[in-house]
């Protein structure tokens, strides 16, 4: 596992645009549904050989002074919770002020994780000597930069490294991941203390730091597993501010590490944005997903249709997935948790297919026909050839004549063929054209 550097500050500091250039990522994040949000607060970043993997706690930014030193609060046990280094960010532009005092007397208590004093907005030299104020905050080292145009970065990289810990061995790299993610008071930690309870399963604890004792190892029905909690490191704690956006990065978090993300709804309430976030940033990392509608105890009129009505409901609210199983349980009564981890392992068993050329070829040669290739600039669009280049998650290359006027609705096509052939239930599966 790769060490964990977070960035903690006040508002305005500039602790986006230094994660931005971190993780290489300039450009804002755009949904509709949230406006322009940082929706993003995990990302890898690679410097001096070194991977490492970056928290920006500035998720949550309230306007008033006094929530604002609690979110900041916030911010400052989850970089000690979370990291291995931490960048405190000020401004040189605006100077010192009170709530910077604040958090560094925050950063203070922790004595055990390393803090770099990072005066940010160091554009030029006039306001790298104004960063000379910040002494006064107590701390050893400060490396003034300009997250915009790159100054001082990378001597703070460079000095950043020789800081990180050990590459940390995975324990059990042979045995699957399942992260229990979704919102708070989904069912998350009930569903883990049903699991525990049941004399079919068996589950130990895996020792480690305090970040990582939150994972056990769950053995049932003749196999194991490593059960990531992203709820229980949090009530350890007993967070109390903003357990949204605590829960947020540790999601972000786990859904990198895992096989599987098993998404907990709360079938009461419903399918919400952060829901659809956790969907959609699974299926950028390529992992498996099942979705489970727990609660179902509390689902009234129980009939055969509203299964398949609460399917069509999910299914409606994000366009695509429909590749990804539901199962309805109860973690309450333990009502069918089971499935959930059957489900999750016929989804690691999908993630792992393969499907052979020559196959693969009379399959394309049979969905071509069935709905030809467009033209464009005045010839025919061909799909030449296909190939299954990697599984576990699986990658498909297609070589063609002109592969960046293929159509989005072509690729949909086949994607969904491919899916009605082969399977690949609650896997994504990455297509790449190729010009040959
Ligand atoms: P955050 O609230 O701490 O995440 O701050 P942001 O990353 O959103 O930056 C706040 C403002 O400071 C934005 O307008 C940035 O463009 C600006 N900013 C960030 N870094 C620099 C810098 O190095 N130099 C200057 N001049 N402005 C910066
Ligand atoms: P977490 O924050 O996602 O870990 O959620 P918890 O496991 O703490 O559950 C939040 C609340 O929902 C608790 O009061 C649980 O007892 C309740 N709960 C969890 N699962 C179920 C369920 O399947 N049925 C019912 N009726 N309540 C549940």
């Amino acid at each position: 596992m790769h060490p964990v550097v977070s960035i903690v500050g006040r508002p305005n500091v500039g602790k986006s645009t230094i994660f931005n250039r971190l993780i290489g990522s300039r450009k804002a994040i755009v949904d509709d549904e949230y406006g322009v949000t940082r929706d993003r607060h995990y990302g890898e970043s690679f410097w001096n050989g070194r991977t490492f993997n970056v928290i920006d706690t500035g998720g949550y930014q309230p306007d008033e002074t006094d929530i604002m030193t609690a979110g900041i609060r916030e911010q400052v046990h989850i970089a000690i919770d979370e990291s291995d280094v931490i960048l405190f960010v000020v401004d040189c532009e605006a100077g010192m002020t009170s709530l910077d005092k604040s958090v560094a007397r925050m950063l203070r208590e922790d004595q055990e994780t390393p803090v770099l004093l990072v005066p940010n907005k160091a554009d030029n030299d006039e306001r790298t000597l104004n960063a000379a104020e910040f002494y006064e905050l107590g701390f050893e080292e400060m490396h003034p930069i300009s997250a915009i145009n790159g100054r001082g970065t990378g001597d703070l990289l460079d000095r950043l490294v020789t800081l990180l810990p050990e590459e940390k061995e995975d324990q059990e790299p042979d045995i699957p991941k399942l992260a229990v993610v979704g919102r708070p008071n989904v069912g998350k930690s009930s569903f883990i203390n049903s699991l525990l309870k049941d004399e079919r399963c068996i589950v130990t604890d895996i020792p480690g730091t305090t970040r990582d004792s939150i994972n056990s190892k769950l053995s049932f029905d003749g196999k194991d597993y490593i059960l990531i909690d992203t709820a229980g490191l949090r009530k350890k704690r007993k967070v109390k501010e903003n357990i949204e956006f605590y829960s947020t990065v540790r999601t972000d978090r786990a859904l990198k590490e895992c096989d599987v993300a098993i998404l907990m709804l709360d079938a009461m309430r419903g399918f919400e944005a952060q829901d659809k976030h956790i969907l959609r940033e699974a299926e950028n990392y390529n992992k498996g997903i099942v979705i489970v509608l727990n609660k179902w105890d509390l689902v009234p009129e129980k009939d055969s249709n509203i299964h398949k009505e609460f399917e069509e409901y999910v299914y409606d609210k994000v366009p695509m997935m429909d590749y990804v199983p539901i199962v309805s349980a109860s973690a309450l009564s333990g009502q069918r948790i089971y499935k959930v981890i059957k489900t999750a392992d016929i989804v690691l068993q999908e993630r792992k297919r393969t499907v052979s050329t020559p196959k693969l070829n009379d399959f394309m040669e049979r969905i071509l026909k069935r709905k030809p290739l467009p033209m464009r600039r005045g010839v025919a669009l061909k799909i030449k050839y296909a190939t299954q280049v990697k599984s576990d998650p699986p990658v498909f290359v297609f070589f063609m004549n002109i592969p960046e006027e293929l159509p989005a609705n072509y690729r949909r096509y086949i994607e969904n063929e491919i899916r009605k052939e082969f399977g690949f239930q609650g896997v994504p599966i990455t297509l790449r054209f190729k010009q040959k």
